[in-house]
């Protein structure tokens, strides 16, 4: 069993983020807040179902604590390496979270700033002292293990 702080620390900074940017989207128009909130949480549940299903320590060594639980709930998926479709999703999923509140932090640089801190810090957290320790050896970013992408398929 990994220590998952970092990782549960990292989620929070992340969250954290979100919340800074939510904050600066509210200002502008509280219509647009809540459908960001809704595409962060439709991205988020993404990621998981394209990543995590397929994780092999998702049950009992979720290095970032309880996204691998939350694969319970949804269809399962075979363990296994990611396919380009996987990761593409995954990354159209984050790009959607990071991105899309720049139509409101351009106007509020202090938040804009704050923003990209916390996920900036989140981001060296995880890659410094998440990534090196998880038993994920199917994922690009663990250093040191066997990856292969199987092209288009389920
Ligand atoms: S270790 Fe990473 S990929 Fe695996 S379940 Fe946890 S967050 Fe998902
Ligand atoms: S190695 Fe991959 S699955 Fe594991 S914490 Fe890093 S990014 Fe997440």
């Amino acid at each position: 069993m990994q220590t998952n702080t970092h990782g549960m620390i990292s989620l929070f900074l992340i969250f954290m983020a979100i919340a800074v940017a939510l904050g600066a989207v509210v200002l502008k128009s509280p219509l647009f807040a809540l459908i960001y909130l809704g595409i962060c949480a439709i991205c988020f549940l993404n990621i998981v179902f394209s990543y995590c299903a397929k994780c092999p320590c998702r049950e009992k060594d979720c290095s970032h604590g309880f996204l691998g639980s939350l694969t319970k709930i949804m269809p399962k998926r075979k363990e296994g390496p990611y396919t380009f479709i996987d990761i593409l999703s995954t990354l159209i999923s984050i790009g959607a979270i990071l991105m899309i509140p720049h139509l409101w932090l351009v106007y509020n640089i202090p938040s804009l700033i704050l923003f990209w801190l916390l996920i900036i810090v989140a981001a060296l957290e995880i890659i410094f002292l998440v990534c090196p320790d998880c038993a994920n050896k199917n994922c690009y970013l663990c250093p040191g293990k066997s990856k292969s992408v199987k092209k288009f398929s389920a």
